[in-house]
């Protein structure tokens, strides 16, 4: 009568009730405990899983399976190609190792939960612990029973739970004496993927992002609201990467937050505040993905947006995604997202406003191009970023305020330091032309100012659209948005 537990994304051993409930069920009948990780590349490609975002996942996975070896778990990597792999193997292996529970936690994407349903309705041992967000799905609703769709009122429900409850992470799972590690399995993903990227610019562990965590909320925290938006300085927690995977938890960050400010949740004056908004931001986005599943399935939220005439010009598309727009701080953020896997937060507004505005690219062009690139991929808060930039989404920018990139630009990035480090074919302009690339054609064109060499032009592109015509284009065709 042994018990498994199916890791997902959930690579940790502190804060796992669906860990304890295993190691719990083992104690009660005097067995073992197994643990299991499916690697499934075909599924993950389907899925546009980014090949950084797999590295940063197998390289946890090394670091869990000697945490769990050191409470006496063996962790088994499984290669297999997708989901529909997964009831064969089970049934084979619980057979063999006679296992009578299976223990996971929930996941919130709509393939996820119909995988588990099929997994139980063929009376496989499964089951299912909600321990993804603070609140279990469904549990923070309107009056009326509803799933909120706006996110003020969410939030306010939201704190007003958290405040009424004691928010304790469980502790690390015990179990029992270490055992030597297992050879894992290394990921067999390259038939799939043409590429391996390497993230070992992003440390590996549950200590590593609990120290971030901890830095961040004890340094960083309280100046996070006035300094969030600037992408030159390092003044978000960039804990990202692991909340994605699950090697933190989204309680862990309140417990943080609690500690270091514990009237967050009842004082909308605490220098916490902001920070609390986006943890918020993560649940309300996946609460949203369970209550409407035809935001998993590529749908705009909003039904009108079926109506967009988007232009989806390939050529224009490819120059966004390389970062040749001839707009340096889209271009900068582009190629930040390009080498090395994350974009700052306004800076992901900024592209994808422009993407989807200036350009009317589809949305979804954005959103997979996105989750291909970013190591913090997350199917709920990517599409709910970009549904809520296109003015598809839910509680979404309207669909007439298009971002001016020029005004962004000098605003959150003054002295274009950021701009210069990834835009290096600008860092002698003018800071005026940076901000404002068509200044720098202008004056290029007047031969009489000498200021540019014909090789320096050519190295960086014109803008690709000019911003005042974009900017009535996109509110005319987005008009399709507007409530008759
Ligand atoms: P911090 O600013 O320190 O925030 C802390 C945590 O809160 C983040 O790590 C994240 O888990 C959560 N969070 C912050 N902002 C949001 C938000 N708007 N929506 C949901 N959760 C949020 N975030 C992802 O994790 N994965 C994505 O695939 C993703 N795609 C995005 C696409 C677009 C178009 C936009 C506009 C935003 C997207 N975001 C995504 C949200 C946000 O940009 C990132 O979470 C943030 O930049 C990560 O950096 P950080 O960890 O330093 O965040």
């Amino acid at each position: 009568q042994n018990s498994l537990i199916w890791f997902r994304q959930d690579l940790r051993i502190h804060d796992h009730p669906a860990l304890v409930a295993a190691c719990d069920y083992a104690k009660q009948h005097n067995s073992r405990v197994y643990a299991v990780y499916f690697v499934t590349p075909k599924q993950w490609k389907l899925h546009d899983v980014a090949a950084i975002q797999i590295d940063f996942i197998e390289r946890h996975i090394q670091a869990l399976s000697t945490q769990l070896a050191a409470i006496g778990i063996p962790l088994q990597v499984v290669n297999l190609a997708d989901f529909d792999d997964i009831l064969p193997w089970l049934n084979h292996y619980c057979a063999k190792q006679d296992i009578e529970a299976i223990f996971a936690a929930v996941e919130p994407e709509f393939n996820e939960r119909q995988r588990d349903k099929k997994l139980i309705e063929a009376k496989l041992p499964l089951t299912l612990i909600e321990q993804d967000c603070l609140f279990p799905y469904g549990s923070v609703l309107n009056q009326s029973g509803q799933m909120y769709k706006v996110f003020t009122p969410f939030s306010k429900e939201w704190k007003k739970q958290a405040a009424s409850k004691a928010i304790t992470p469980l502790k690390a799972a015990t179990f029992d004496k270490p055992i030597s590690e297992p050879s894992i399995d290394a990921f067999v993903y390259d038939h799939v993927y043409q590429n391996k990227v390497s993230s070992e610019h992003w440390p590996v562990g549950e200590d590593a992002a609990r120290k971030r965590l901890k830095d961040f909320a004890e340094f960083l925290m309280a100046d996070y609201g006035a300094k969030r938006d600037f992408p030159a300085l390092d003044a978000t927690s960039k804990l990202s990467p692991y909340l994605a995977i699950g090697v933190l938890s989204a309680r862990q960050c309140v417990t943080a937050i609690l500690f270091y400010f514990p009237d967050a949740l009842i004082n909308d004056a605490s220098p916490a505040k902001t920070w609390l908004n986006e943890i918020i931001w993560r649940e309300f986005y996946r609460h949203l993905l369970v209550a409407f599943e035809h935001l998993s399935k590529a749908q705009n939220f909003n039904p009108l947006g079926q109506a967009i005439a988007w232009r989806n010009n390939q050529h224009e598309f490819e120059q966004w995604c390389q970062g040749q727009t001839g707009y340096p701080i889209v271009d900068a953020a582009m190629r930040q997202l390009n080498q090395t896997g994350w974009m700052h937060n306004r800076l992901r507004m900024v592209v994808a406003s422009f993407l989807t505005k200036h350009l009317l690219i589809d949305w979804r062009w954005g959103e997979q191009y996105f989750r291909q690139q970013l190591i913090d991929g997350d199917l709920a808060a990517n599409n709910g970023g970009w549904q809520w930039s296109a003015g598809t989404g839910c509680d979404a920018q309207p669909y007439f305020r298009v971002f001016n990139p020029m005004t962004q630009s000098s605003k959150f990035d003054a002295d274009a330091h950021f701009i210069k480090q990834y835009v290096p074919e600008v860092a002698n302009w003018p800071i005026k032309h940076i901000h404002q690339p068509h200044l720098h054609w202008q004056s290029n064109n007047d031969a009489s100012t000498g200021l540019f060499s014909q090789n320096e032009s050519i190295l960086y592109p014109k803008p690709i659209v000019e911003h005042s015509a974009a900017r009535l284009r996109a509110i005319e065709v987005l008009s399709a948005l507007k409530k008759s």
